[in-house]
């Protein structure tokens, strides 16, 4: 089934009963040739990337709830590729690029929205982190732009640029930044898997994984057994869990970080708008409500739910920067499970255990990595071998040291994040 204006018009003057569910619903077989576990935006992107870039298509997603129901469907849909370090670089590079054609692609509308990211600095030293930070983006062919504090005025008329604790000198601004609807991703990439033959398997929670001989042979699932060649793990929050259950203890803390938004109104933030100082960032959705988050809950956690010191402490931080959005009211807050690495960056590898694969460490930037991450994966997982824009992400690194990607300059552990 296509999607085009022809298709909806028609749709819309014969009572709208010709649409089909957008993936098929099929019961689990006894065996795969891959076993992905977890159905969220890299799970589906990498059964995707499987089918279509390598043929493989005796493959399954595994997932515990439904659909979207993790972080890819909570998350707040900034999608950019303004990093700094080689390795991240690159990657993000790629995954923008994949964004770019992702719904002609899929033929599904993504929202993909390239209104233009702003990152705010508030000092000298912060302008010369962020003038370094934009030459990385442009030596990379990415775009990036500085803007003294008369451009930030331009783009962002309603914030508060006297405020005597951050005032602002200026902003870099990433014109290909923007956000795109999270949920219609991961339906996006459900429906392109399963139309090229995937088994997509909700309500399906893997509990054990099966070795024999140093190799993976398949899994144990509330479902039932599932042997499989090749099993590949990409649960976020949950990796250190089910990782475990192949032995492994991994180099990641699962942290809640959530997000707020308020009711709709008329469009008043056309940019993303990022405030790294007090730790604050906002967006307005197609449907009018300001979307907005700030840092993590600093303790260790699987609960999808925040608290109120950090709500308190994100309230604060919007106020200080754009007191208008005092006059807004907000409708919800929600969280997610972070699977955080002690440098901020992500790992694709492959494990000790032969035909055991991981994708992890996303940290709070994941979703926009969804087409990058996934096409990588899928081309290790296929091929054996690492994908160039995801050379770096090995797991290794965290036992040698060498090749640590301490993206923020926090230092590469954990609770400096
Ligand atoms: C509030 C918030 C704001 C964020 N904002 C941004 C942002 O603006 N930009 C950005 O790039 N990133 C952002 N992120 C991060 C991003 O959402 C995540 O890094 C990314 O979604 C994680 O990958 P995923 O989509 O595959 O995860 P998930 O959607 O969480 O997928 C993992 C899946 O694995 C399943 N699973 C777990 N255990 C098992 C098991 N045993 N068996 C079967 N299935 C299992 C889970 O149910 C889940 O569906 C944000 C996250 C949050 C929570």
């Amino acid at each position: 089934m296509r999607f085009s204006a022809l298709r909806i018009l028609s749709e819309g003057l014969t009572g709208n009963r010709g649409w089909r569910p957008h993936w098929r619903d099929p019961e689990p077989k006894s065996e795969y040739d891959i076993v992905i576990i977890g159905g969220g935006g890299h799970g589906l992107s990498t059964a995707y990337y499987l089918a279509r870039e390598h043929g493989l298509r005796n493959v399954a997603v595994l997932e515990k709830g439904y659909l979207g129901g993790g972080n890819v469907g909570r998350n707040t849909t900034i999608v950019r590729a303004n990093y700094f370090l080689p390795g991240n670089s690159e990657f993000y590079s790629h995954s923008l690029k994949l964004w770019e054609g992702l719904e002609q692609e899929l033929n599904y509308n993504v929202m993909h929205s390239q209104r233009g990211l702003i990152n705010l600095f508030h000092s000298d030293g912060q302008r010369d982190a962020f003038a370094r930070r934009g030459n990385a983006m442009v030596n990379q062919g990415d775009d990036a732009e500085l803007l003294d504090r008369d451009g930030v005025r331009k783009h962002l008329p309603y914030l508060d640029f006297d405020n005597i604790r951050f005032p602002v000198y200026g902003g870099l601004l990433h014109r290909r930044g923007g956000t795109a609807r999270h949920d219609a991703v991961a339906w996006g990439y459900a429906r392109g898997a399963s139309d090229r033959g995937v088994d997509l398997i909700q309500n399906c929670e893997v509990t054990g994984i099966d070795i024999a001989n140093g190799r993976v042979t398949g899994v144990q699932t509330t479902r039932g057994a599932i042997r499989a060649r090749k099993v590949a793990i990409v649960v976020a929050g949950r990796s250190g869990q089910v990782a475990a259950m192949a032995g492994m203890r991994l180099p990641i803390e699962s942290h809640v970080l959530q997000a707020f938004v308020t009711e709709g109104l008329k469009p008043a933030i056309n940019h993303v708008v990022s405030f790294g100082m007090g730790h604050f960032y906002i967006s307005q959705s197609d449907k009018g409500g300001l979307v907005f988050g700030g840092d993590l809950d600093f303790y260790p956690s699987y609960a999808q739910r925040g608290n109120l010191p950090m709500a308190e402490h994100v309230m604060e931080a919007a106020m200080t920067l754009m007191p208008m959005i005092g006059k807004a009211k907000v409708l919800r807050s929600w969280g997610g499970i972070m699977d955080m690495t002690p440098d901020g960056s992500p790992i694709i590898d492959k494990t000790e255990t032969e035909g055991l694969f991981l994708d992890c460490g996303w940290c709070y930037g994941g979703f926009k990595a969804v087409p990058g991450s996934g096409y990588s994966f899928a081309h290790l997982i296929a091929t054996g071998r690492h994908h160039a824009p995801a050379a770096k992400f090995r797991l290794d690194r965290f036992r040698t040291g060498a090749g640590l990607m301490d993206e923020e300059g926090t230092g590469a552990q954990h609770n400096l994040h």
